[in-house]
């Protein structure tokens, strides 16, 4: 049984929000401040999720009436889900980058076409339409759990951002999503990372189209450049904090280094990437994991093909790749 809130100093709680998948929960943060609360991703829409949020606030005197902001890290349902509902309640601005903004609304405004899209670049890459029907039943699935929409106010990059009573710095960190935002306190070298690193999982870095051209690479030079900060405790999106935050980095880059590859050396035929993932991935992942597993598979192919290391091929309307 995960113990759902810890308590890690006077002006910081860690609220364990449950998800309906195999990562278990998302962190959200409380920072408390003299006159009042900011709250840190506070996770996905489900009737659980509700209840645990309503314990808490209720067991650590948090009344929604003193909720002063919610900052995103990124748009991701599991972090984002519940902006809404918060707001409805507390009036409290929503703040996100402006590439995140952009995307939630193409994910989940009125008239999005963002599954349209992301379904055709799964037929493009070699999705059969079996699996095609059943990835647009699951997409169509996750709008209750980000509902209400938000009004977004945009993060500038540029400027110092307040966190209850101190001021972060902003860092543009794309790749897992375009967009990421970390908040970084230097003088007391705390960051607030998101799913930019987490510890013992490897963040998924997914190709979407109208975004990142090559999300890897980003990812992967973002990675490098945050590994260099002096941070002391990261507070990251799922697990617990930790305190090797630049090792970790490295790591992950060391990681897709070796995923690059093996893809390239499994290239002596030309593949799509349907095939290539299924090769990779195996054949027992639910519809859920074969879109990310997918859209990263894609990341990766696309990473090597701007690198000249593969050719893309186009075979009637599918993409196909060889070394
Ligand atoms: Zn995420
Ligand atoms: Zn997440």
């Amino acid at each position: 049984m995960i113990k759902p809130f810890i308590e890690l100093s006077d002006t910081l709680i860690q609220v364990k929000v449950p998800l309906p998948f195999p990562l278990r929960w998302v962190n959200s943060y409380v920072v408390r401040s003299r006159d009042g609360w900011t709250l840190i991703d506070p996770g996905l829409h489900t009737a659980e999720a509700e209840e645990l949020w309503n314990r808490a606030m209720e067991q650590y005197g948090l009344s929604v009436g003193e909720l002063r902001s919610i900052v995103l890290t990124h748009h991701h349902p599991d972090h984002y889900g519940l902006t809404g509902w918060f707001q409805q309640q507390s009036g409290a601005k929503v703040h996100m980058s402006a590439l995140g903004c952009e995307q939630a609304r193409a994910l989940w405004g009125e008239g999005e076409t963002m599954s349209v899209t992301l379904l055709e670049l799964f037929r493009r890459h070699g999705m059969d339409e079996g699996t095609l029907a059943l990835m647009a039943d699951h997409m169509t699935g996750f709008v209750s759990q980000v509902s209400p929409q938000p009004d977004l106010s945009v993060i500038d990059p540029g400027n110092l951002f307040p966190i209850g009573d101190r001021l972060y710095r902003p860092i543009v960190t794309p790749g897992h999503a375009a967009g990421h935002l970390c908040f970084y306190d230097e003088e007391r070298s705390e960051l607030f990372c998101g799913d930019h690193v987490l510890p013992q999982i490897t963040p998924n870095v997914g190709y979407i189209p109208g975004f990142d051209r090559d999300p890897l690479r980003s990812y992967m030079n973002s990675l490098e450049e945050v590994s260099r900060l002096k941070v002391e405790t990261a507070y990251p999106g799922h697990r617990e904090p930790f305190r090797t935050f630049g090792a970790r980095a490295l790591e992950i880059v060391r990681h897709h280094e070796e995923r690059l590859a093996i893809m390239e050396a499994s290239l002596a035929e030309p593949q799509t990437s349907y095939a290539l993932c299924r090769a990779y991935f195996g054949d027992r992942l639910s519809i859920h994991q074969l879109r990310f597993a997918l859209s990263e598979t894609i990341a990766h192919l696309i990473y090597l093909r701007d690198s000249e290391r593969i050719k893309e091929l186009d075979r009637e309307g599918t993409v196909a790749y060889v070394k």
